[in-house]
């Protein structure tokens, strides 16, 4: 049994660890061997903490199965953008290569607390900025589905490697869509909970005003165990909901025994569901759409109708944003120090220089500009207005709907290389994700099935209210379980 552990859900393995028939060693060992198994051909992961991580499992192991503890023994990974003590923490930057913060990220904290045993940090693009993983100074991640194809990004690495079975579960971050997209390209379930409900306290900043860490897994339930470890009040973060998160894995199980949709309303924006959108994506996200019909839900058109306009507010605010966060690697502080510089000005440049990839200087060069004295009245502030009237569109989208759904994104995963030379194309890309970001909302994708064409993992979006995750995860689940998508990938 041993052998094939790795398949299991995150809640299967969990029941396995507490009464003992698997113990925390021999879970983390399933994980490291199927690590070593695919890592070759995956490039996921940045750091494996074989070490720290069966030490840890031989701690709770001695101390035998505590149900307290609701994720005790189950092997997880971490985002490099997410500070866990003791381990490399790069944000897929040359700038923080030798970076080892002495401190947990929150996050990470109440993952350990509950008995999670953190295996390692997975890839990214460099500070979470890009759609594909492509953009990480490291390696390049391949599609655990087909190895010719992007994971999708920036948490490219936490999905290829829960799709591949590497770990049960992995912490992902969403600044503009870095859970949902690549959940949506490696046939996962991805969750960018609402801003402020999940603590971003030794998260490397890209958009603070944007950015959540949330939960990527293989199954619904999995998301709302890993959820509810991580949601919550944050006294070290200033932008933390001052609200008890609830039981999620326990509302689901509740509503689980009656299990159906009626009464919900699913509301179909314009917006995402005609023109641009590949007929394969379409067709998948149609069925989930029929499925949950069948399920008692009624079916509601409604129009979010900024979204045209979601691309360019999300890229003036997110690389301002990033402009400021990023002042910060000055080669005095942290990370790369140039040794070769004479003056101040001098160190500043040239570490700088030499610490980001190209799309991070493009970045900080653009975010500077639209914040400069200049232009702010012209790009800033004005992408500031247009992000209360996207905000806006989905406030009023909700008083005639409960759940929103649509595609995550246009495409199934592209091919490796294939758009890296046209930045444009590529932020042009998320443009089902990034509103959400802009509006604060909590959202989540879905597998929903393959392709006709391209034989790859379509997702299927759901954006809720305010704190709506309970009704989110509810209606993933129903509309997965009448699916039945296949989750085992055939590229590895
Ligand atoms: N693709 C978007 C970007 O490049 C979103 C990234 C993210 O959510 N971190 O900024």
């Amino acid at each position: 049994m041993t052998h094939d552990l790795h398949t299991l859900s995150l809640t299967a393995v969990r029941d396995l660890l507490r009464t003992g028939e698997v113990t925390a060693v021999a879970a983390a060992q399933a994980c490291l061997d199927r690590m070593a198994a695919t890592e070759p051909k995956l490039h996921a992961v940045l750091h494996t903490a074989a070490a720290s991580a069966l030490d840890a499992a031989a701690s709770l192991d001695a101390a035998g199965p505590d149900p307290k503890k609701r994720l005790w023994g189950v092997p997880v990974l971490v985002k490099d953008a997410i500070c866990a003590k003791g381990l490399p923490t790069t944000c897929g930057s040359k700038i923080l290569e030798h970076f080892v913060p002495f401190y947990d990220a929150t996050a990470v904290a109440e993952l350990k607390a509950a008995g999670a045993v953190i295996l390692g940090k997975t890839n990214m693009d460099e500070f979470a900025m890009g759609s594909s993983t492509e953009n990480s100074a490291y390696q390049t991640t391949a599609n655990p589905w087909n190895l010719a194809k992007v994971p999708g990004g920036s948490s490219g690495g936490s999905a290829a490697a829960v799709s591949a079975g590497q770990c049960f579960g992995a912490l992902g971050t969403d600044t503009g869509g870095s859970i949902r997209q690549p959940a949506s390209f490696c046939g996962i379930v991805g969750i960018k909970p609402t801003y402020g409900r999940v603590s971003r306290y030794g998260l490397v900043a890209y958009g603070s005003s944007l950015d959540q860490i949330g939960p990527m897994t293989r199954t619904v339930e999995d998301a709302a165990a890993m959820l509810t470890v991580i949601a919550g009040h944050d006294p070290k973060d200033s932008t933390s909901a001052p609200q008890d998160a609830p039981d999620y894995e326990a509302a689901l199980a509740a509503w689980a025994k009656a299990g159906d949709l009626k009464g919900l309303r699913l509301g179909l924006p314009d917006e995402y569901w005609g023109e641009g959108v590949d007929a394969e994506v379409l067709a998948c996200c149609r069925g989930a759409v029929d499925a949950a019909k069948g399920l008692g839900a009624e079916v509601v058109r409604v129009s979010l109708p900024h979204t045209p306009y979601a691309v360019a507010t999300y890229y003036i605010v997110a690389m301002a944003e990033a402009s400021s966060n990023l002042a910060r690697f000055d080669g005095v502080r942290y990370g790369l120090r140039d040794a070769t510089a004479t003056d101040l000005p001098g160190l500043y440049e040239l570490s700088r220089a030499k610490g980001f990839g190209p799309e991070v200087q493009r970045r900080i060069v653009i975010g500077t500009y639209v914040l400069s004295a200049g232009y702010y009245d012209a790009y800033y502030r004005k992408a500031a207005q247009v992000r209360r009237l996207i905000r806006q569109d989905f406030l009023d989208a909700f008083a005639s709907c409960d759940v929103i759904v649509g595609p995550t994104s246009p495409f199934t995963a592209f091919g490796i290389a294939e758009m890296t030379e046209d930045p444009l194309q590529m932020y042009l890309s998320d443009i089902f994700t990034i509103s959400l970001n802009l509006a604060g909302l909590p959202g989540m994708s879905i597998p929903v099935g393959l392709g006709a064409k391209s034989g790859m993992p379509v997702g299927l979006q759901l954006f809720g209210p305010a704190f709506g995750e309970e009704r989110l995860l509810r209606t993933a689940k129903a509309m997965m379980d009448a699916v039945a998508p296949p989750m085992t990938p055939r590229g590895i």
